[in-house]
């Protein structure tokens, strides 16, 4: 590629190089076939190779059992699983409890909300989401709790999952899904949009235990039941092939880049080269997480005392190459989401111009 700028998009974001070249090779020709993989058949042998190497890599890359677990490649956005997942679990006069710790949390529960007795087990918007809630109300006979691992506009990631006994742990793990190692056996189903983290939009990676789906609604219209998905290694109707294929491309580039291990040391790495030029420069900055244990490893977010020079900051970071820093519409400020791909010469770059700018303005 001719010129890279430093994209610190929210999403679709960053992804890595070498997975574009191999991707565009394949829009021109896969596998010597002669064809596209953009005109091959969902059931032909080019594309169910992809296909079930997709499936298998992203549960060893989790460390996960394929006995136990299952990939689903779903549609829709992770705003269409947030509806999905409570057709498939609740019903009128069934309960399940929500940790709500950001704007996509909030969402999440007022779609459940439609199917059966969702609670707010626990909110931070008191806080305006700077930070994790610490604790939550538990529902007896709660069919499920669900998180949001990162929250992406306000700047917050759960480290530690929090204990929910006997009931099964569900998350939106859209923008920190293989980012860093977790016990991801401890969750009974992740879900996430793969365009922040992990490939283009278009395609949702979902990771379930099959003892949970075994126990999901019936009384569903097949295409949204996460059943018909499993049994068909969803492959049931037309799968998001071209997306598919680029995720199992970044899972590829995970593996030879020394998996989740080498992954999250790289991106614990490349946050604090952004989190100590923050700290280090307060008041003229100030982060918004200020809980620093529940700083976001993908997404930083910060202010300026005087907003009045948030302006010229952007136009600044513009002109050394950088985009997308502009914070979401609902918090302000600034945010730069600093995704697997992206590089740590980057990071530093922008903890260099934060700095240089303080500098000279404050
Ligand atoms: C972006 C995002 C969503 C929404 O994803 P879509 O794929 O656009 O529906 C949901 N949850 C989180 C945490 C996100 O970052």
């Amino acid at each position: 590629m001719s010129h890279r700028i430093l994209n610190f998009s929210a999403g679709p974001a960053i992804l890595p190089e070498p997975v574009l070249a191999e991707a565009a090779d394949g829009v021109r020709e896969i596998n010597g076939s002669g064809m596209s993989l953009l005109e091959v058949s969902h059931r032909g042998k080019d594309y169910e190779a992809i296909h079930a190497d997709a499936e298998s890599r992203l549960l060893k890359t989790l460390s996960l059992n394929p006995e136990e677990y299952a990939t689903l490649f779903l549609q829709g956005g992770a705003s269409q699983q947030f509806a999905m997942l409570a057709q498939n679990f609740l019903k009128p006069g069934v309960s399940a409890d929500y940790i709500v710790s950001g704007d996509w949390g909030a969402k999440a529960l007022s779609e459940a909300k439609f199917y059966g007795d969702a609670r707010e087990a626990a909110s931070s918007k008191g806080e305006k989401y700077s930070e994790l809630p610490r604790s939550f109300t538990r529902t007896p006979g709660a069919r499920y709790v669900h998180i949001t691992t990162n929250n992406t506009i306000e700047g917050t990631e759960y480290f530690d999952l929090p204990e929910t006994g006997e009931t099964p742990l569900v998350a939106d793990t859209s923008s920190d899904f293989l980012a860093l190692r977790r016990d991801y056996s401890k969750f009974a189903f992740l879900y996430g949009g793969a365009q922040k983290n992990v490939g283009p939009a278009g395609v949702v990676l979902a990771v379930a235990r099959k003892s949970f789906l075994a126990e999901a609604n019936t009384d569903i219209p097949k295409i949204y039941s996460y059943k018909t998905f499993l049994d068909n290694r969803s492959l049931y109707n037309t799968p998001p092939t071209f997306a598919i294929y680029v995720v199992g491309l970044v899972l590829k580039w995970i593996e030879s880049e020394g998996g989740l291990e080498a992954i999250e040391v790289r991106n614990k790495r490349k946050a604090a080269i952004l989190y100590n030029a923050l700290d280090e420069l307060t008041p003229f900055y100030g982060p918004t997480v200020t809980n620093k244990s529940d700083r976001s490893l993908m997404n930083v977010t910060w202010r300026l005392a005087d907003e009045s020079l948030e302006p010229e900051l952007l136009a600044e970071a513009k002109k050394a190459g950088m985009d997308g820093l502009k914070g979401h519409r609902s918090v302000g400020g600034f945010r730069a989401s600093i995704y697997n791909a992206f590089p740590e010469k980057g990071v530093q770059a922008l903890a260099d111009l934060l700095r240089d700018f303080a500098g000279r303005k404050g």
